[in-house]
């Protein structure tokens, strides 16, 4: 069976990655060694789709500029579709300042640029671009009133929706809510959005319950090194991460929720995709950078052997 289409609506950013020995503290000079690398919430999910072997179609807005054009390319050379894709003359590419401790800790300051003025009849536009019984993913990077308009269009168009409500922001609709079919926060962002403090399964659980009152179907919890917790009005599970030496957490969030996506796009079962989507975060984080620690089906596929 051919798998269900797939698009990402979210964010792009070109990456300024300083590797430091540690974290600086407020006022404290660092030194620590520049790369450039193609980032950006949306970006990185539809890469880490593609490289599972999808094609996946992405919707996000670039500035014409030299940052503009190597992110185009670096989602090109991954194999993801750009038809959907708004470059726009006069306006700046999204930015991000990411610092990476040895000890794999990050901390990143995003200037948005174009991705910040997203608007409903843009997502409107862009939505031509998804295919019929496909699975749609989107983040909370782009502006609220886009996504709610983008959620709406459930109702017209059949298609799975997987929320990753990173970063968390207020204003989304309780019809939006209850139009997500898989709500994906990480622990901090499940705090934000439910008050529930997750240091743990328990408090995962606590907090899944209260994610599912907000209306989404089901709700999936990345809890870094431990894994991921899922629940929805039949099942409650943890499954645990796979043991690997870190070296840069960046992205570990966007490899999940991709891989996530495209394994229920491969048709995988719920529980046997969030096994795929562990595997391919761990993965991530072994590697430095955003999309270019995405690891193909292959690297995947030995791991899990
Ligand atoms: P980031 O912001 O760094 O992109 P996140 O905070 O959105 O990540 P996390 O919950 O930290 O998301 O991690 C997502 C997934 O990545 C986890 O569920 C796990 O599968 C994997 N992961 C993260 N850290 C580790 C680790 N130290 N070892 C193994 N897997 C990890």
């Amino acid at each position: 069976m051919s798998p269900r289409p797939l698009m990402f609506f979210g964010t792009t950013n070109l990456d300024l990655c300083f590797n430091v020995e540690r974290l600086p503290t407020p006022g404290e000079s660092l030194m620590g060694s520049l790369k450039q690398n193609a980032g950006g919430k949306g970006a990185n999910q539809a890469v880490a789709a593609a490289r599972l072997g999808l094609r996946p179609s992405f919707y996000t807005r670039l500035g014409d500029d030299d940052a503009g054009r190597s992110l185009l390319q670096a989602l090109r050379e991954a194999g993801v579709r750009l038809d959907a894709i708004e470059v726009c003359p006069g306006e700046i590419s999204g930015s991000a300042l990411v610092l990476v401790g040895d000890d794999g800790s990050n901390m990143i300051v995003i200037d948005p640029g174009a991705n910040a003025n997203v608007t409903p009849s843009m997502v409107e536009k862009a939505a031509e671009f998804i295919e019929r019984d496909a699975i749609v993913v989107a983040e909370m990077g782009m502006p609220v009133p886009a996504l709610n308009h983008l959620f709406a269009l459930k109702s017209v168009k059949e298609f799975d929706l997987i929320f990753n409500p990173a970063p968390v922001r207020a204003g989304l609709s309780p019809a939006a809510w209850r139009s997500v079919d898989f709500v994906t926060p990480n622990q901090t962002e499940a705090f934000e959005l439910t008050g529930v403090e997750v240091h743990d399964f328990d408090g995962a659980a606590h907090a899944a319950g209260k994610l599912l009152d907000l209306g989404p179907k089901a709700a999936l919890i990345t809890l870094g090194a431990q894994g991921a917790y899922y629940a929805d009005a039949s099942a409650t599970f943890a499954l645990r991460a796979f043991p690997v030496k870190v070296v840069d957490t960046t992205a570990a969030g966007d490899a999940f929720n991709g891989a996530f996506a495209a394994s229920l796009a491969h048709r995988l079962p719920i529980r046997e995709a969030i096994k795929k989507a562990l595997a391919v975060a761990a993965l991530c984080v072994t590697r430095r950078g955003a999309q270019r620690s995405m690891p193909s089906s292959w690297a995947v596929d030995e791991f899990l052997n």
